[in-house]
Parts: structure tokens; sequence; C-alpha cells
């Protein structure tokens, strides 16, 4: 339905899941949290996670951070969307909180792994738009690994080896992104999720308005 917003035109449609992946380091979560901050209709979906939690993080803003046997309990009872082991923790996604955000025509932010984006992809293709961050140079992501103080160097190893295994996946991604500016990648984010708002299939609210219009 069309219904009048401060001036403007507001056409009913569905949410939106942006799927956003990286290797670690190419920058993925500092565009992840720019376009929370700036974009008052987009939400994230915290996941659930069996690693432990970093200094920096809170427990339900950044993740939710369960025991390996609670990680199971809501697998098992297909509370997940998706999940995956990832660096040799469990991750997934909460499915109700993700299904009411886009039934209710709310967007989601989905920062997760190319394991998760593919189960996405397969389930709900239709609300899907992914986008894939790539860093410049793999010396670049390197040295961004090591800036980032909160994890060991075994961590970091670990990632640094898992990151071209993770970038083998860029093709089944809709758009890709090169972070050798973080203004630009985030502006080049923006706009992928500006025009994905106006596409015409998402849209129902479309259907009214525009019988109202030519009526
Ligand atoms: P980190 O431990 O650095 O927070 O995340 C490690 C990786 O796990 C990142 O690539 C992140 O996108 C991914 N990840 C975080 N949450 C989920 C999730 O719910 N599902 C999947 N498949 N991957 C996730």
């Amino acid at each position: 339905m069309s219904k009048p917003d401060r001036g403007h035109i507001e056409i009913a449609r569905r949410g939106l899941m942006l799927v956003i992946s990286s290797p670690s380091g190419a920058g993925k979560s500092t565009i992840a949290r720019n376009i929370l901050e700036k974009d008052q209709k987009m939400s994230l979906s915290v996941s659930v996670t069996t690693r432990k939690r970093r200094p920096s993080e809170i427990e339900g803003v950044h993740y939710k951070f369960v025991s390996h046997k609670e990680f199971e309990r809501l697998r098992d009872s297909d509370a997940l969307l998706e999940w995956a082991e990832v660096h040799g923790n469990f991750y997934g996604t909460p499915r109700e909180e993700a299904e009411i955000a886009l039934s209710e025509g709310r967007d989601m932010l989905f920062d997760i792994d190319w394991q998760g984006a593919q189960q996405l992809q397969e389930k709900m293709s239709a609300d899907v738009v992914s986008i894939f961050i790539l860093p410049p140079t793999m010396e670049e992501l390197q040295s961004r690994l090591n800036r980032r103080a909160e994890d060991s160097a075994e961590v970091i190893a670990t990632r640094l080896a898992n990151a071209r295994a993770e970038i083998s996946h860029w093709l089944e991604y809709d758009y890709v992104v090169v972070n050798d500016d973080l203004d630009r990648a985030f502006s080049a984010v923006k706009s992928i999720v500006e025009a994905e708002r106006l596409r015409r299939d998402r849209r129902h609210g479309l259907f009214d308005f525009v019988s109202e219009l030519i009526a």
C-alpha cells in the first residue's frame, strides 16, 4: 500500500537480506558498522557462536556467545537459518529475528562466511543481496590482521591461511567491492543497497500504487 510519509511516497516492500562476506581483515566489519550506524532501515542479524568473546565485544550486540551444547540444541531444533564451522568455531544465524524483520519490510545485514551465504542463497534467493569484499592485496590483508591486536599470532595465521579459500568463492556473489579505500567501498555498498531497495519484485505495494495511479 502506498502511504504519504513526510511528503514522500513509501511503497510497501519485503525486507532484503544484505549478505556481506570477505576474508578476515578485508574491512567487512568496518563497512558493516558504517552501514548500520548511518542507515536506520538496516539492522544486524546477531549470530550465535561458540567462539570466545573478544574483550571489545558485547554479549547480544556483536554475537550471542553460546556453549557447544547450546549451539547443537539450536541447530537441531531448526532455530538457525544457516550455520557453519569457521576457523574452528561454530557460527549460526538465528531464524526467527530474520524472518520477522523481512516480513515487516525491515532490512537485515548478515556478516557471514561463504558457507552461510551459500545456504541463504539456496533457501531464500529472492531476498538475498550478496556482496563480497576483497582486500586490495594479500600484503594489506596481513597487515590489517596484525594491526587488530585482539587476536593471537596463532589465530592470525589460521585466518590468513583461510583467506585464499574464502576468496575462491567470490564468483558466488551478486556484487564484488575492492576495499582499497574505506569511504569508497562504503559508498559502493550504500549504492547497492539503495538500488536493490527499488527493485520492482521486492515492492509488493506497487500493485496498489499503480492501480490507484491509473484508475
Ligand atoms: P569472527 O570470529 O572474526 O567474528 O568471524 C569469523 C567469520 O565467521 C567471519 O567471516 C564472519 O563473517 C563469519 N560468521 C559470523 N557469523 C556467522 C554466521 O552466523 N554464520 C556463518 N556462516 N558465518 C558467520
